[in-house]
Protein backbone atom coordinates (compact mmCIF):
# COMPACT_ATOMS: atom_id res chain seq x y z
CA UNK A 1 0.00 0.00 0.00
CA UNK A 2 1.33 3.74 -0.79
CA UNK A 3 0.10 6.59 0.78
CA UNK A 4 -0.15 10.20 -0.63
CA UNK A 5 -0.91 13.42 1.28
CA UNK A 6 -1.46 16.84 -1.10
CA UNK A 7 -1.64 19.19 1.15
CA UNK A 8 -2.91 23.21 -0.06
CA UNK A 9 -1.75 25.47 2.11
CA UNK A 10 -4.28 27.72 3.24
CA UNK A 11 -6.82 26.15 1.08
CA UNK A 12 -10.03 26.48 3.95
CA UNK A 13 -11.84 30.02 4.19
CA UNK A 14 -15.25 31.21 4.52
CA UNK A 15 -18.63 32.52 2.89
CA UNK A 16 -17.57 34.91 0.53
CA UNK A 17 -20.25 37.40 -0.45
CA UNK A 18 -18.47 38.05 -4.09
CA UNK A 19 -18.54 34.53 -4.72
CA UNK A 20 -22.36 34.51 -4.03
CA UNK A 21 -21.89 33.28 -0.63
CA UNK A 22 -19.99 30.35 -1.26
CA UNK A 23 -16.10 29.82 -0.13
CA UNK A 24 -13.42 29.46 -3.13
CA UNK A 25 -13.37 25.70 -2.30
CA UNK A 26 -17.07 25.51 -3.45
CA UNK A 27 -16.80 27.99 -5.98
CA UNK A 28 -13.43 26.57 -7.36
CA UNK A 29 -14.17 24.04 -10.32
CA UNK A 30 -12.08 20.64 -8.75
CA UNK A 31 -13.77 17.94 -10.71
CA UNK A 32 -11.04 15.76 -9.20
CA UNK A 33 -11.29 16.47 -5.50
CA UNK A 34 -15.22 15.98 -6.02
CA UNK A 35 -14.81 12.59 -8.09
CA UNK A 36 -12.80 11.58 -5.04
CA UNK A 37 -14.50 12.84 -2.36
CA UNK A 38 -18.19 11.17 -3.86
CA UNK A 39 -15.30 8.02 -3.84
CA UNK A 40 -14.59 8.30 -0.46
CA UNK A 41 -14.68 9.44 2.91
CA UNK A 42 -14.94 13.77 3.94
CA UNK A 43 -15.29 15.25 7.53
CA UNK A 44 -13.43 17.75 9.24
CA UNK A 45 -10.29 17.54 11.39
CA UNK A 46 -8.97 20.28 14.32
CA UNK A 47 -5.29 20.68 13.27
CA UNK A 48 -4.50 23.25 15.68
CA UNK A 49 -4.62 22.24 19.09
CA UNK A 50 -6.83 24.68 21.95
CA UNK A 51 -4.46 27.71 23.11
CA UNK A 52 -2.29 27.77 20.46
CA UNK A 53 -1.71 30.16 17.56
CA UNK A 54 -2.89 29.14 13.90
CA UNK A 55 -0.12 28.29 11.85
CA UNK A 56 1.89 26.58 9.07
CA UNK A 57 4.34 25.64 11.87
CA UNK A 58 2.05 24.11 14.22
CA UNK A 59 -0.66 22.86 11.64
CA UNK A 60 1.66 20.86 9.39
CA UNK A 61 3.41 19.17 13.02
CA UNK A 62 0.09 18.17 13.53
CA UNK A 63 -0.82 16.28 10.19
CA UNK A 64 1.96 14.61 10.23
CA UNK A 65 1.33 13.09 13.34
CA UNK A 66 3.27 15.48 16.00
CA UNK A 67 1.43 17.02 18.55
CA UNK A 68 2.31 20.27 18.72
CA UNK A 69 1.89 20.91 22.44
CA UNK A 70 4.50 18.21 22.75
CA UNK A 71 6.88 19.28 19.69
CA UNK A 72 6.67 22.41 18.59
CA UNK A 73 9.44 25.04 20.31
CA UNK A 74 9.20 28.00 17.87
CA UNK A 75 8.44 28.32 14.00
CA UNK A 76 12.24 29.44 13.27
CA UNK A 77 13.91 26.27 14.29
CA UNK A 78 12.52 24.35 12.23
CA UNK A 79 13.43 26.68 8.77
CA UNK A 80 16.47 26.90 10.36
CA UNK A 81 16.93 23.04 10.31
CA UNK A 82 16.13 22.89 6.80
CA UNK A 83 18.59 25.62 5.70
CA UNK A 84 21.65 23.27 7.68
CA UNK A 85 21.84 26.18 10.27
CA UNK A 86 23.98 24.50 13.25
CA UNK A 87 21.92 24.89 16.48
CA UNK A 88 23.23 24.20 19.55
CA UNK A 89 20.47 23.68 22.69
CA UNK A 90 21.50 27.35 24.03
CA UNK A 91 20.56 29.20 20.61
CA UNK A 92 17.68 30.70 19.93
CA UNK A 93 16.36 30.44 16.08
CA UNK A 94 14.49 33.48 14.79
CA UNK A 95 12.35 34.19 10.95
CA UNK A 96 14.01 37.07 9.82
CA UNK A 97 11.86 38.55 7.27
CA UNK A 98 12.67 41.03 4.50
CA UNK A 99 9.73 43.46 4.60
CA UNK A 100 8.21 46.62 2.78
CA UNK A 101 7.40 49.55 5.41
CA UNK A 102 6.27 52.96 4.58
CA UNK A 103 8.70 56.10 4.31
CA UNK A 104 7.24 57.77 7.46
CA UNK A 105 9.76 58.89 9.78
CA UNK A 106 10.43 58.27 12.77
CA UNK A 107 11.24 54.47 12.57
CA UNK A 108 8.21 53.57 14.80
CA UNK A 109 5.84 55.47 13.00
CA UNK A 110 6.27 53.28 10.01
CA UNK A 111 3.15 51.57 8.47
CA UNK A 112 3.86 48.09 7.23
CA UNK A 113 2.84 47.30 3.50
CA UNK A 114 3.98 44.07 2.62
CA UNK A 115 5.50 41.07 4.79
CA UNK A 116 7.18 39.65 1.89
CA UNK A 117 8.61 42.59 -0.14
CA UNK A 118 6.47 41.88 -3.63
CA UNK A 119 7.81 37.48 -2.45
CA UNK A 120 11.32 39.39 -3.11
CA UNK A 121 13.86 36.59 -5.33
CA UNK A 122 16.58 35.16 -2.54
CA UNK A 123 18.89 36.23 -5.31
CA UNK A 124 18.49 39.79 -3.97
CA UNK A 125 17.54 39.72 -0.81
CA UNK A 126 20.85 37.54 -0.26
CA UNK A 127 22.78 41.09 -1.58
CA UNK A 128 20.47 43.15 0.51
CA UNK A 129 21.28 40.26 3.98
CA UNK A 130 24.76 40.86 3.33
CA UNK A 131 24.75 44.34 3.35
CA UNK A 132 22.82 43.92 6.63
CA UNK A 133 25.16 41.26 8.11
CA UNK A 134 28.20 43.57 7.42
CA UNK A 135 27.17 46.31 9.70
CA UNK A 136 25.16 43.99 12.50
CA UNK A 137 26.63 40.46 12.72
CA UNK A 138 28.32 39.93 15.77
CA UNK A 139 29.27 36.50 17.82
CA UNK A 140 26.03 36.30 19.82
CA UNK A 141 24.11 37.67 16.43
CA UNK A 142 24.45 35.66 13.51
CA UNK A 143 22.41 35.69 9.74
CA UNK A 144 21.59 32.98 7.91
CA UNK A 145 20.37 33.09 3.91
CA UNK A 146 17.00 30.91 3.56
CA UNK A 147 14.45 31.29 0.58
CA UNK A 148 12.73 34.83 -0.81
CA UNK A 149 11.93 36.84 1.68
CA UNK A 150 12.19 34.15 4.59
CA UNK A 151 15.53 34.15 6.27
CA UNK A 152 17.34 33.41 10.06
CA UNK A 153 18.59 34.82 12.70
CA UNK A 154 20.53 32.67 15.44
CA UNK A 155 20.64 34.13 18.74
CA UNK A 156 23.24 32.76 20.99
CA UNK A 157 22.27 32.30 24.67
CA UNK A 158 18.85 34.07 23.78
CA UNK A 159 15.71 34.39 24.95
CA UNK A 160 12.22 32.99 23.33
CA UNK A 161 10.90 36.61 23.09
CA UNK A 162 7.21 36.92 22.13
CA UNK A 163 6.99 38.70 18.65
CA UNK A 164 5.13 39.82 15.96
CA UNK A 165 4.35 38.06 12.75
CA UNK A 166 4.45 40.85 10.11
CA UNK A 167 1.73 39.17 8.35
CA UNK A 168 -0.61 39.65 11.09
CA UNK A 169 -0.50 43.53 11.49
CA UNK A 170 -0.60 44.39 7.49
CA UNK A 171 -1.38 48.24 6.98
CA UNK A 172 -0.34 49.15 10.59
CA UNK A 173 1.67 51.76 12.25
CA UNK A 174 4.40 49.58 13.72
CA UNK A 175 4.87 50.78 16.80
CA UNK A 176 3.13 48.84 19.02
CA UNK A 177 4.13 45.72 17.30
CA UNK A 178 8.15 46.04 17.49
CA UNK A 179 10.03 43.77 19.67
CA UNK A 180 10.71 44.83 23.24
CA UNK A 181 13.86 43.30 23.48
CA UNK A 182 16.08 46.63 23.27
CA UNK A 183 18.76 44.65 20.68
CA UNK A 184 16.52 43.17 18.55
CA UNK A 185 14.48 46.80 18.34
CA UNK A 186 17.67 48.27 17.52
CA UNK A 187 18.81 45.90 14.65
CA UNK A 188 15.45 46.16 12.87
CA UNK A 189 15.61 50.13 12.76
CA UNK A 190 19.42 50.05 11.89
CA UNK A 191 18.73 47.49 8.56
CA UNK A 192 16.22 50.16 7.39
CA UNK A 193 19.13 52.89 7.45
CA UNK A 194 21.34 50.45 5.57
CA UNK A 195 18.50 48.81 3.00
CA UNK A 196 16.63 52.29 2.55
CA UNK A 197 18.25 53.41 -0.62
CA UNK A 198 20.36 50.22 -0.97
CA UNK A 199 20.98 50.35 -4.82
CA UNK A 200 18.74 47.50 -5.60
CA UNK A 201 16.11 48.98 -3.89
CA UNK A 202 16.67 52.03 -6.37
CA UNK A 203 16.75 49.81 -9.17
CA UNK A 204 13.21 47.89 -7.45
CA UNK A 205 11.44 51.07 -6.94
CA UNK A 206 12.52 52.23 -10.84
CA UNK A 207 10.86 48.98 -11.66
CA UNK A 208 7.43 49.92 -9.44
CA UNK A 209 8.49 46.97 -6.76
CA UNK A 210 8.23 46.96 -3.46
CA UNK A 211 11.76 48.37 -1.17
CA UNK A 212 12.65 45.51 0.85
CA UNK A 213 13.67 47.82 3.62
CA UNK A 214 13.84 46.65 7.09
CA UNK A 215 14.12 43.09 8.40
CA UNK A 216 11.06 41.79 10.69
CA UNK A 217 11.93 39.15 13.75
CA UNK A 218 9.69 36.91 15.05
CA UNK A 219 8.60 33.05 15.53
CA UNK A 220 11.38 32.83 18.22
CA UNK A 221 12.15 29.10 19.17
CA UNK A 222 14.88 27.03 20.68
CA UNK A 223 15.95 23.17 18.63
CA UNK A 224 13.17 20.77 18.18
CA UNK A 225 13.77 17.24 18.75
CA UNK A 226 11.32 15.05 16.87
CA UNK A 227 10.80 11.29 16.59
CA UNK A 228 11.83 10.23 13.12
CA UNK A 229 8.69 9.63 11.13
CA UNK A 230 10.21 5.72 10.40
CA UNK A 231 10.16 4.84 14.14
CA UNK A 232 6.65 5.94 14.73
CA UNK A 233 4.67 4.71 11.27
CA UNK A 234 7.18 2.13 9.80
CA UNK A 235 6.69 4.28 6.53
CA UNK A 236 9.76 5.82 4.93
CA UNK A 237 8.70 8.93 3.41
CA UNK A 238 9.78 11.80 1.59
CA UNK A 239 8.50 15.66 1.25
CA UNK A 240 7.82 17.91 -1.50
CA UNK A 241 7.62 21.82 -1.11
CA UNK A 242 9.23 25.01 -1.72
CA UNK A 243 8.82 26.06 1.69
CA UNK A 244 11.95 25.67 4.31
CA UNK A 245 9.52 25.62 7.02
CA UNK A 246 8.11 21.87 6.08
CA UNK A 247 11.81 21.42 4.39
CA UNK A 248 12.71 21.93 8.26
CA UNK A 249 10.12 19.61 9.39
CA UNK A 250 11.23 16.82 7.10
CA UNK A 251 14.98 17.27 7.96
CA UNK A 252 14.06 17.19 11.66
CA UNK A 253 11.82 13.91 11.04
CA UNK A 254 13.95 12.17 9.36
CA UNK A 255 12.74 12.05 6.00
CA UNK A 256 13.91 12.77 2.52
CA UNK A 257 13.32 16.41 0.87
CA UNK A 258 13.17 16.31 -2.70
CA UNK A 259 13.66 19.47 -4.41
CA UNK A 260 11.52 20.03 -7.28
CA UNK A 261 13.13 22.15 -10.34
CA UNK A 262 10.22 25.54 -10.25
CA UNK A 263 9.09 24.74 -7.45
CA UNK A 264 8.53 28.34 -5.42
CA UNK A 265 5.82 28.61 -2.96
CA UNK A 266 4.39 30.87 -5.24
CA UNK A 267 0.82 30.88 -7.97
CA UNK A 268 3.60 29.69 -10.79
CA UNK A 269 4.89 27.22 -9.01
CA UNK A 270 6.25 23.62 -11.24
CA UNK A 271 2.38 21.82 -9.82
CA UNK A 272 3.10 18.83 -11.93
CA UNK A 273 6.72 18.70 -10.97
CA UNK A 274 5.69 18.47 -7.65
CA UNK A 275 3.33 15.44 -8.49
CA UNK A 276 5.77 13.49 -10.92
CA UNK A 277 8.46 13.78 -7.83
CA UNK A 278 5.38 12.36 -5.76
CA UNK A 279 4.50 9.64 -8.08
CA UNK A 280 8.34 8.40 -8.81
CA UNK A 281 8.68 8.82 -5.25
CA UNK A 282 6.53 5.91 -4.00
CA UNK A 283 6.58 3.52 -7.38
CA UNK A 284 9.80 4.20 -8.57
CA UNK A 285 12.29 4.97 -5.77
CA UNK A 286 10.95 2.38 -2.75
CA UNK A 287 9.42 5.14 -0.57
CA UNK A 288 5.98 4.30 1.05
CA UNK A 289 4.77 8.09 2.02
CA UNK A 290 4.83 11.29 -0.13
CA UNK A 291 3.98 14.48 1.55
CA UNK A 292 3.22 16.99 -1.13
CA UNK A 293 2.78 20.42 0.13
CA UNK A 294 0.86 23.54 -1.94
CA UNK A 295 2.09 27.00 -0.97
CA UNK A 296 -0.09 29.35 -3.28
CA UNK A 297 -3.65 29.03 -1.74
CA UNK A 298 -2.40 30.38 1.64
CA UNK A 299 0.04 33.24 -0.36
CA UNK A 300 -3.34 34.38 -2.10
CA UNK A 301 -5.02 34.65 1.57
CA UNK A 302 -2.69 36.83 2.34
CA UNK A 303 -2.70 39.06 -0.55
CA UNK A 304 -6.54 39.15 0.04
CA UNK A 305 -7.12 37.85 -3.69
CA UNK A 306 -10.80 35.87 -3.78
CA UNK A 307 -9.59 35.08 -7.94
CA UNK A 308 -6.24 34.22 -7.45
CA UNK A 309 -7.01 31.81 -4.64
CA UNK A 310 -10.16 30.22 -6.58
CA UNK A 311 -7.37 29.86 -9.44
CA UNK A 312 -4.68 28.15 -6.94
CA UNK A 313 -7.50 25.67 -5.93
CA UNK A 314 -8.21 24.77 -9.40
CA UNK A 315 -3.76 24.21 -9.78
CA UNK A 316 -4.47 22.09 -6.93
CA UNK A 317 -6.47 20.11 -8.47
CA UNK A 318 -5.82 19.80 -12.16
CA UNK A 319 -2.36 19.88 -12.36
CA UNK A 320 -1.15 17.90 -8.69
CA UNK A 321 -4.56 15.88 -7.93
CA UNK A 322 -5.44 14.68 -11.10
CA UNK A 323 -2.30 13.79 -11.83
CA UNK A 324 -1.23 11.87 -8.91
CA UNK A 325 -4.03 9.99 -8.83
CA UNK A 326 -4.13 9.01 -12.71
CA UNK A 327 0.03 7.75 -11.87
CA UNK A 328 -1.25 5.31 -9.14
CA UNK A 329 -4.27 4.27 -10.97
CA UNK A 330 -1.91 3.36 -14.11
CA UNK A 331 0.30 1.47 -11.72
CA UNK A 332 -1.73 -0.96 -9.96
CA UNK A 333 -0.70 -0.41 -6.86
CA UNK A 334 -3.18 -0.13 -3.74
CA UNK A 335 -2.70 3.00 -2.63
CA UNK A 336 -4.58 5.66 0.16
CA UNK A 337 -4.91 9.56 -1.10
CA UNK A 338 -5.64 12.22 1.94
CA UNK A 339 -5.97 15.87 0.72
CA UNK A 340 -6.64 18.90 3.31
CA UNK A 341 -5.43 21.79 3.88
CA UNK A 342 -3.52 22.84 6.98
CA UNK A 343 -5.21 25.90 8.54
CA UNK A 344 -7.78 28.14 6.87
CA UNK A 345 -6.51 31.72 5.73
CA UNK A 346 -9.68 33.08 4.72
CA UNK A 347 -9.47 36.38 2.58
CA UNK A 348 -11.85 38.21 5.22
CA UNK A 349 -8.93 38.59 7.50
CA UNK A 350 -5.83 37.73 4.89
CA UNK A 351 -4.10 35.26 7.99
CA UNK A 352 -4.86 32.34 9.34
CA UNK A 353 -7.68 30.96 11.54
CA UNK A 354 -8.00 28.19 13.83
CA UNK A 355 -11.34 26.69 12.58
CA UNK A 356 -11.54 23.01 11.80
CA UNK A 357 -10.77 22.10 8.10
CA UNK A 358 -12.36 19.56 5.83
CA UNK A 359 -10.11 16.06 5.19
CA UNK A 360 -10.76 14.43 2.03
CA UNK A 361 -9.71 10.20 2.12
CA UNK A 362 -9.51 7.41 -0.54
CA UNK A 363 -8.59 4.13 -0.28
CA UNK A 364 -8.19 2.79 -3.99
CA UNK A 365 -8.81 -0.73 -2.64
CA UNK A 366 -12.77 0.14 -1.09
CA UNK A 367 -13.98 3.10 -3.54
CA UNK A 368 -17.48 4.32 -2.17
CA UNK A 369 -20.42 5.68 -3.70
CA UNK A 370 -21.54 8.51 -2.46
CA UNK A 371 -22.92 12.17 -3.80
CA UNK A 372 -20.16 14.37 -1.30
CA UNK A 373 -18.37 17.55 -2.54
CA UNK A 374 -15.55 18.28 -1.25
CA UNK A 375 -15.38 21.67 0.69
CA UNK A 376 -15.90 23.14 4.09
CA UNK A 377 -19.89 22.73 4.52
CA UNK A 378 -20.09 19.16 3.28
CA UNK A 379 -17.34 18.10 5.30
CA UNK A 380 -19.11 19.43 8.10
CA UNK A 381 -22.54 17.91 7.04
CA UNK A 382 -20.54 14.55 6.87
CA UNK A 383 -20.29 14.05 10.84
CA UNK A 384 -17.22 12.87 10.22
CA UNK A 385 -15.09 14.51 12.91
CA UNK A 386 -10.93 13.93 13.67
CA UNK A 387 -9.56 15.80 16.75
CA UNK A 388 -7.03 16.38 17.67
CA UNK A 389 -5.09 16.57 14.77
CA UNK A 390 -2.45 14.76 15.33
CA UNK A 391 -4.17 11.79 15.10
CA UNK A 392 -5.01 12.05 11.28
CA UNK A 393 -1.72 10.61 10.17
CA UNK A 394 -2.13 7.31 12.44
CA UNK A 395 -5.94 7.18 11.07
CA UNK A 396 -5.07 7.72 7.47
CA UNK A 397 -2.52 4.46 8.49
CA UNK A 398 -4.71 2.53 10.18
CA UNK A 399 -5.07 -0.70 8.60
ZN1 LIG B 1 -0.13 27.33 6.24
Amino acid sequence: MKYVVILGDGMADEPIESLGGRTPLEAADTPAMDALAAAGEIGLVHTIPEGMKPGSDTANLSVMGYDPKKYYTGRSPLEALSIGVPMKDTDVALRCNIVTLSEDEPYEKKTILDHSADEISTEEAAVLLEAVKQELESESYRFYVGTSYRHCLIWEQGQVVELTPPHDVLGQVIETHLPEDPVLRRMQERSYDILANHPINLERKARGLNSANSLWFWGAGTKPILTSFEEKYHKRGVMISAVDLLKGIAVGAGMENICVEGANGGLDTNYEGKAQAAVDAVLNRGYDFAYIHVEAPDEMGHQGSVERKVRAIEYLDSRVIRLVKEGLDASGQDYRLLVLPDHPTPIQVRTHTSAPVPYLLYDSQKPQKNTWKYNEKEAKDSGNDIAPGCEMMEYFFRQ
